[in-house]
């Protein structure tokens, strides 16, 4: 892989970045390339992702218990959108599960919060992206007081126990947190309102949420100070460059996947019986 890069683990992880309100979205940490060599390691990436993706499949298809579930959290226009479709693009189709998690159903809020969210989890061998999250629960409902304070509160001993249960029940979980500036997200919504093909992308909702933006940086810091666990790490990807914060989630996703040594699955039949039944074919 490429020399470019310098442990994206170790720079990222969240607990090592400082506090969330510092942080220099514009920053490439770790990598010493440029837009053009981003995008063709985001490639090369890419090539050994659907490899170790297609060994889990495999792996799942026989009996094996191991998926692999990505957590995008931001801010309106950080770009969770763009990690689906350019990291997700690198992989099968066939072994991808994506999840959008918008406002709760009248029929989600009857239950508990965890409960969409153990529905949308990757089958074994499938890799599962969610576009936001459990994580909602603690940050709109937190800055909105759509529940008590000790109501979500108490939700972070929740999460860790989730997160702690689904590791042990072989789910590998790699949270990414896509931190912009404020700066570039004005500059995102200008762009949504001014060109045709971004319309669609625009909730005049989301200016509403921009008023909060202290407020969510706060609510931020605690989920990364209280969740980002050994099973269950939080990384904070720079977000004010597109192809960064792509090339850092992959190459995330990749070095955990790594460390997975997933290896083929043994064969299920007598090999050389069945070598000698398909060399008598006619
Ligand atoms: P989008 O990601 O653009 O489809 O927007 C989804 C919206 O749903 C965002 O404003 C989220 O903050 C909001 N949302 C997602 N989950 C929750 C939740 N559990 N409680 C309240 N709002 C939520
Ligand atoms: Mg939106």
């Amino acid at each position: 892989m490429s020399s470019r890069w310098h442990s994206p683990r170790t720079a990222l992880r969240a607990h090592a970045a400082g506090p969330v309100a510092d942080f220099d979205a514009d920053g490439t940490p770790g990598y010493d390339g440029d837009k053009e060599s981003g995008e063709k390691d985001l490639r090369r990436v890419g090539a050994e992702l659907s490899d170790l993706q297609e060994k889990l499949f495999a792996q799942g298809r026989s009996g094996g218990e191991r998926s692999v579930l990505l957590v995008l959290q931001g801010m309106d226009t950080a770009g969770k959108g763009g990690i689906v479709r350019h990291v997700g693009g690198l992989l099968d189709p066939q072994g991808l599960s994506v999840t959008g998690f918008g406002k709760p159903t009248p029929t989600e809020l009857e239950h508990d919060f965890l409960w969409r969210i153990r529905k949308a989890l990757p089958p074994a061998g499938r890799i599962g992206i969610f576009d936001r999250s459990h994580y909602e629960d603690v940050l709109p409902v937190r800055v909105h007081s759509l529940v008590p304070e000790s109501v979500w509160r108490g939700r972070f001993d929740e999460i860790n126990a989730f997160e702690a249960e689904l590791a042990a029940s072989d789910t590998t979980i790699v949270k990414c947190a896509l931190i912009l500036s404020k700066d570039e997200q004005k500059a995102r919504f200008t762009e949504r309102v001014e060109r045709p093909d971004k319309y669609w992308k625009y909730d005049p909702n989301d200016l509403a949420e921009r008023a909060h933006w202290d407020e969510y940086l706060e609510a931020y810091q605690d989920v990364f100070d209280t969740t980002d666990t050994d099973v269950a790490p939080w990384y904070l990807i720079p977000a004010n460059h597109k192809w960064f914060s792509r090339l850092a989630v992959a190459r995330i996703l990749l070095e955990t996947m790594r460390d997975l040594d997933l290896s083929w699955p043994e064969a299920a039949f007598d090999v050389e019986a069945e070598r000698e039944r398909v060399a008598a074919l006619d």
